[in-house]
């Protein structure tokens, strides 16, 4: 694997217009979307090559590999590191020193665990609360929003998060329509908790990817995570 910084940025240029074009169209303001750099199986150069095009926000989806190949920049002033997959309870100690954000909360003992570790390190984390929209039993999430609403309601209590809004994969097919309501399903989820919740900052709403962040931002993303379609084919260990 190779990629040198003018492909990268070719790539970067063609995505942010797309997203500016569609933006506009549907209305929004470009600058309140956030892209996301997701580096999951992707080698440190390639980091290096984002970072030099001028990105700042990262995703990966996994602990280890996260630690691996950021321990060393997470504490440069410019890179914000999310975790963007699935938290497993014994690595929330790692990850409360490891992330800005954890955008894939799906539980509250998690969130509790996750809580314990940075109260521990004397710091205050942002979280996103994953809601499930496809139905797909292999992706993880809250299953149902009022499900999602009722434990923000306990994880609200914990001291050391401060929940910024919500996160979701939208489903894996080529129909657009129901992408399109798994999105629209986790932007009414986010308005839900809005009026229960009107205490808490909740300005995130993480959804879209590279097949499907046009329609993520017509249907009011704030952040989208993108991967491929700027490093190029992850290969044998895409997932
Ligand atoms: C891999 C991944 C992405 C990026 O996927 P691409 O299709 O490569 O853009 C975004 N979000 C999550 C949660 C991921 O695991």
């Amino acid at each position: 694997m190779r990629l040198d910084l003018q492909t990268f940025t070719d790539n970067l240029h063609s995505v942010q217009k797309r997203i500016t074009d569609t933006a506009t169209r549907a209305g929004r303001d470009p600058a309140e979307i956030r892209l996301m750099a997701v580096t999951k199986t992707f080698p440190p150069a390639y980091i290096e090559v984002a970072r030099q095009a001028g990105l700042t926000l990262f995703g990966e989806n996994r602990v280890q590999e996260a630690q691996e190949k950021y321990q060393t920049l997470v504490t440069a002033p410019d890179l914000e590191l999310h975790l963007i997959g699935h938290l497993q309870r014994n690595k929330a100690k790692i990850a409360a020193s490891l992330f800005l954000c954890v955008q894939s909360i799906d539980k509250l003992q998690t969130a509790e665990a996750l809580n314990r570790h940075c109260a521990e390190i004397g710091r205050t984390m942002d979280i996103l609360l994953e809601l499930n929209t496809s139905g797909e039993a292999s992706k993880f999430g809250f299953n149902e929003a009022e499900e999602l609403w009722r434990v923000c309601g306990e994880i609200a209590s914990l001291d050391s998060l401060r929940i910024r809004g919500v996160m979701t994969v939208g489903p894996f097919t080529a129909d657009r329509d129901r992408i399109r309501r798994a999105f629209a399903d986790l932007r009414d989820c986010l308005d839900g908790l809005r009026s229960r919740f009107p205490e808490l900052p909740l300005d995130t709403l993480s959804m879209g990817m590279s097949g499907d962040f046009e329609i993520a931002v017509e249907e009011g993303a704030t952040c989208i995570r993108l991967g491929t379609i700027l490093f190029g084919s992850r290969g044998e260990v895409d997932e």
